[in-house]
């Protein structure tokens, strides 16, 4: 049997890609390779957000030309979010790319055959766990924010049929999956038909079975009163949103195209803690954007002390090529970006440990995920990461968890048996 290797840059939505390509080529009788190097099929799903993963793609364009050498037999395949100019970059270095939307041409070039066109969301994945699944409920975005490419890579927002959503949850819960997680670039965009994304969440819950819910990305411009009503009323939805803000400067966000302000971000951010107080909140930014001040970065960490997140995943801003922003000027200096990354972290390292603590003694719910060394990794509802003693046959499954200590990335605790 033909093996593939399958390498994944970027964000679950990638993962969950990947989950689609592993499908497709299982159903084509292929078999996962451990290595590339015993692998005749291999496929990059690249990500193009920043320039260093396209790099990284590029270092391991090298391992593959070396190989294809050795055996001119094994075929290569870039896919995912690849910019235009990339993909003449990559040309001679692989022998198919392919946007992730014609996916489903990949077994006609296997084959040399031309294949049946269907949507690529209509592919069956192969979910890499047995308790976790990947959903994606929208791809591609219309905003156009002006520092990202994920527009001009996957193209306009496309909304998946709420009854085909529906039906794979229903199996995957007959299934026993434990966590369901809903994917989009703008996952509170979703629309089918009259069913809008906090309806979509309302009919999840109803599904019978002991599941969580969880979504990533929502866009503040979108997380109406009715979605923070809905996630307040569901018992499967669990305590933890992702909110990217990306600055806390106005003008910023203004170059940024960012369709709020400040003061619309912490409004937010105030009724969703009025209705749900346990809620934990992480966020994304970019420090060292175009024409960004010491003022205006101090207005980030103003924010940062304000709102006090539980986590935030920072990028120093690097200009991707076909954006708005990359035309003007990227004068924040390598080392200023540096600076202000770990001054940010410095201070969420000490809002989240303070947030950590305040889980100490208490009893909670776990979702156990994998072993590490002597210790049980999982996550509870808010999204926290805890260790613990345990044994490995529990994972996939929900534990009580009684909560020993606080680090500021995560807790540490032990099983109630
Ligand atoms: S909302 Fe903005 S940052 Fe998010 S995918 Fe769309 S354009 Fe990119």
């Amino acid at each position: 049997m033909p093996k593939y290797f399958l390498k994944t840059y970027g964000c679950q939505m990638n993962k969950s890609d990947s989950e689609r390509i592993a499908g497709i080529l299982e159903e084509n009788n292929y078999k996962p390779a451990s290595d590339m190097k015993e692998a005749d099929l291999i496929l990059i799903n690249s990500c193009s957000i920043r320039q260093s993963a396209i790099d990284r793609i590029w270092g391991q364009t090298k391992i593959i030309s070396k190989l294809k050498i050795q055996n001119p037999k094994i075929k290569a395949v870039l896919t995912g979010c690849v910019l235009k100019k990339d993909k003449r970059k990559f040309k001679e270095r692989f022998d198919l790319i392919i946007d992730i939307k014609e996916l489903s041409k990949l077994p006609g070039f296997l084959k040399n055959k031309t294949s049946i066109n269907k949507h690529y969301l209509k592919i069956k994945p192969k979910y890499e766990t047995s308790f976790r699944a990947y959903i994606p409920i929208t791809t591609g975005c219309n905003n156009f924010c002006s520092y990202c490419v994920v527009p001009y890579t996957r193209g306009k927002e496309v909304s998946r049929q709420a009854k085909e959503i529906i039906c794979e949850i229903e199996s995957l819960i007959k299934r026993n999956y434990k966590e369901i997680w809903l994917l989009g670039e703008n996952v509170n965009s979703f629309r089918s038909g009259k069913i809008d994304f906090p309806k979509l969440l309302e009919m999840i819950n109803n599904i019978p079975g002991n599941f969580w819910i969880r979504f990533t990305s929502p866009h503040p411009k979108d997380f109406s009163n009715k979605l923070i009503n809905t996630i307040a009323q569901s018992k499967k939805a669990t305590e933890y949103i992702h909110l990217p803000v990306q600055s806390g400067d106005d003008k910023i966000l203004k170059k940024m195209k960012r369709p709020y302000t400040l003061k619309m971000y912490k409004d937010l951010v105030k009724r969703i803690r009025k209705s749900i107080p346990k809620m934990a909140l992480s966020t994304d930014i970019i420090v060292g954007f175009p024409g960004e001040t010491i003022k205006q970065f101090e207005n980030t960490i103003k924010l940062f002390k304000e709102i006090k997140f539980d986590m935030a995943y920072i990028s120093q801003y690097s200009a991707r090529l076909g954006t708005l922003s990359s035309k003007m000027e990227d004068n924040v200096s390598h080392k200023e970006k540096e600076r202000r990354d770990l001054v940010l972290t410095k201070v969420l390292s000490k809002t989240a440990l303070k947030n950590n603590k305040e889980y100490i003694g208490k009893k909670i719910e776990v979702l156990i995920e994998q072993k590490k060394k002597t210790f049980l990794m999982g996550k509870t509802r808010s999204y926290k990461s805890i260790r613990f003693k345990g044994n490995k046959n529990l994972i996939g499954k929900f534990v009580k968890v009684k909560i020993l200590g606080a680090l500021p990335w995560g807790l540490k605790g032990e099983l109630i048996k």
